[in-house]
């Protein structure tokens, strides 16, 4: 019996039943379902309560991986819920932790984020940068041992909400996975970048991309059956360039929990030697500055643990140009947006706007997931007790 009271049999059939009765959805990939946002946040909420997390912890990171999911990074969406659940197993991520200030001043900290979950860690770590921005024009927050902190730009978005510019290097302590520029071992993680910049009442300027060609999360997304990665993607110890997931994977079997540290090969950079040169950036601001440390050399064996490091600046607009900024910023986005187009359908996108499109457009008909996505969390969710959504669940 589990704690919802129902037998493993019982959680078993449903769930399988209910995966055996999903219909085919006729404008997806085969293999793919879509699921309503709110349903599978509801049941994502459900699987990290299971867990050990308190209610609001579980509501935060659902909604944070399922509006990844929303704007269209299903590589940092409801994929990583077997791999969230397996590490606060391990101990390497805890449940219910809040930061502690290492050192202050009114314009800058540095804080620690005690292993706990990125989802609770990160937005704290934000609204301290606000709230210190907002009192003195600018602040730098140096953010160490947070659990995955997700879609960079998700933190950008809660600075713009606010009124500020904010710029953030991460990288992850432990997580070496990318090769540097002329190189084929691995030496920084993906390092992700993001700036983001409010244009209020209009929707904010979104930058926020991993300085590998793709996130990890796309090879795992790939590893599913999903989009396949650029053939450049990676690359293998011989110095051939791969879009194989076994390359940072090893040998892969079905919904397993694919591992990044069991694959002979690194990802790549992306943008030669001048993405290369951001990504060890990110390594030398969040993981030297913030002596949260960087990607490696990679402690191997069980005890091994991951975590985020985060140098983030926030600028409040009033200190610089305030008359003109939002005009010339929406301005100049628009001169921008006005290059002709290079192929005859195309048109040339803002950042942030692509993932703007995509939330819209899931919002209205659904996250669409990989059944093999789908199967792994249901099968984390078995393991914890937590029953199966009726499916196929409408949006
Ligand atoms: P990506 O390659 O899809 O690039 C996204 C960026 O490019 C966005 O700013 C988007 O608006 C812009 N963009 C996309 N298409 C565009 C177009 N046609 N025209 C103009 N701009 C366009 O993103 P990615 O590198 O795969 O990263 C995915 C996510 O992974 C990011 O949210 C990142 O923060 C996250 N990430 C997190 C970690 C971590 O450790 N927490 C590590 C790596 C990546």
């Amino acid at each position: 019996m589990n704690p919802l009271g129902k037998t493993k049999e019982s959680v078993l059939s449903q769930a399988e039943n209910a995966l055996a009765a999903a219909p085919a959805m006729p404008d997806l990939p085969e293999g793919a379902l879509t699921i309503g946002a709110d349903a599978l946040t509801a049941f994502i909420a459900a699987i990290f309560r299971a867990a050990g997390c308190d209610a609001p912890e579980a509501g935060r990171i659902a909604a944070s991986l399922v509006s990844a999911n929303l704007t269209g990074h299903d590589s940092h969406g409801v994929v990583r819920v077997p791999r969230y659940v397996h590490v606060l197993g391990l101990g390497q991520v805890r449940a219910g932790q809040t930061l502690t200030i290492v050192s202050e001043t009114p314009a800058h900290a540095l804080v620690d984020g005690n292993f706990g979950f990125g989802q609770t860690i990160a937005p704290l770590a934000v609204d301290l940068g606000i709230a210190k921005a907002k009192n003195t024009g600018i602040a730098v927050i140096g953010l160490r041992n947070a659990g995955h902190v997700g879609r960079i730009g998700e933190w950008a978005e809660r600075a713009a909400e606010a009124g500020l510019i904010s710029i953030h290097f991460a990288n992850v302590f432990n997580g070496e996975l990318v090769a540097p520029f002329g190189g084929v071992d691995r030496r920084f993680s993906t390092n992700p970048f993001s700036v983001g910049v409010p244009l209020t009442p209009d929707p904010p300027l979104l930058l926020d991309f991993a300085t590998s060609v793709v996130a990890e999360g796309k090879v795992l997304v790939a590893s599913n059956g999903g989009k396949s990665v650029p053939d450049d993607a990676m690359i293998e110890p011989d110095g051939r360039f791969s879009s194989d997931p076994r390359t940072i994977y090893g040998p892969i079997e079905g919904t397993h929990e694919r591992n990044p540290g069991a694959g002979l090969g690194a990802l790549r950079a992306f943008g030669g030697h001048k993405g290369s040169g951001l990504a060890f950036m990110c390594e030398i601001l969040a993981g030297c500055l913030t002596a949260g440390g960087t990607s490696g050399p990679a402690l191997r064996g069980p005890g091994r643990r991951i975590a985020n490091g985060m140098l983030s600046i926030y600028i409040a607009p009033g200190g610089f140009a305030s008359e003109t900024f939002a005009q010339a910023a929406r301005d100049y986005a628009a001169y921008v947006k006005a290059s002709r187009p290079a192929l005859p359908v195309g048109e040339v996108l803002l950042p942030g706007e692509p993932e703007r499109r995509t939330r819209a457009e899931r919002l209205k008909n659904g996250v669409p997931l990989q059944a093999r996505t789908w199967e792994a969390i249901l099968a984390t969710a078995r393991s914890l007790g937590v029953p199966a959504p009726p499916f196929p669940l409408s949006p």
